[in-house]
């Protein structure tokens, strides 16, 4: 009877264990995936792989947008939303690892242009996103400000905007805000996916080739 017993445990835990080895190789919620590998239909202009932007720095060693695979489903179902009505997703920036929000805290130290490494941002989250529309053509829709203009025009509740540029900024916040993302009142470009604060800092860093 002892043996029976002992023998039913060891087929309990190689079991067991079998199973957690399994799960092991299931992609979560949370894992780090490559944008481009769930969707062909995003439009890329990753600023931080130039010098094209505020830091005049390239601080990334090549262009991808990685995030955590719930803010990849979120946004993937924005962008369906976006093809629909004739327009595409742009992006300017993604999951940034901790160590590159050091190296731009390095350059401009200041609070009101680059998060405080100290503190982690929602894009060493991997949860933030900075985008804008494309039209059929590729051709940008009117936001009223360049991408990372640090300035009250850049804000959701700066008024004194063409109605163009409004509608254009309303269209891009209303869908946004359907997929699960929250919107940030001082950039219209940057949006959060809903909770993502709740995700740990992350300096996970993807292979270039
Ligand atoms: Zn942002």
């Amino acid at each position: 009877m002892r043996l029976i017993f002992s023998f039913l445990l060891l087929v309990l835990f190689f079991g067991t264990s079998r199973l957690y080895s399994q799960q092991e190789v299931v992609i979560a919620d949370t894992t780090f995936v490559n944008l481009k590998d769930y969707s062909a239909d995003f439009v890329y202009d990753m600023k931080y792989a130039t010098e094209d932007n505020f830091l005049k720095a390239k601080v990334y060693d090549c262009a991808e947008c990685f995030l955590r695979l719930k803010t990849v489903k979120a946004l993937v179902k924005a962008n369906t939303k976006f093809i629909k009505k004739g327009y595409r997703i742009q992006l300017f920036d993604c999951y940034r690892p901790l160590d590159i929000q050091k190296r731009m805290w390095q350059i401009v130290s200041n609070p009101d242009y680059v998060a405080d490494p100290a503190k982690g941002s929602i894009h060493n989250r991997g949860g933030a996103v900075d985008i804008t529309l494309v039209d059929t053509d590729g051709k940008q829709l009117d936001m009223g400000t360049p991408f990372d203009f640090f300035g009250p025009e850049a804000s959701h509740n700066f008024d004194n905007l063409p109605d163009e540029v409004k509608k254009n900024r309303i269209l891009l916040k209303r869908i946004m805000q359907k997929s699960g993302f929250v919107s940030f009142d001082s950039e219209w470009w940057h949006y959060n996916l809903k909770n993502a604060a709740k995700e740990k800092v992350s300096n996970t860093k993807w292979l270039c080739n």
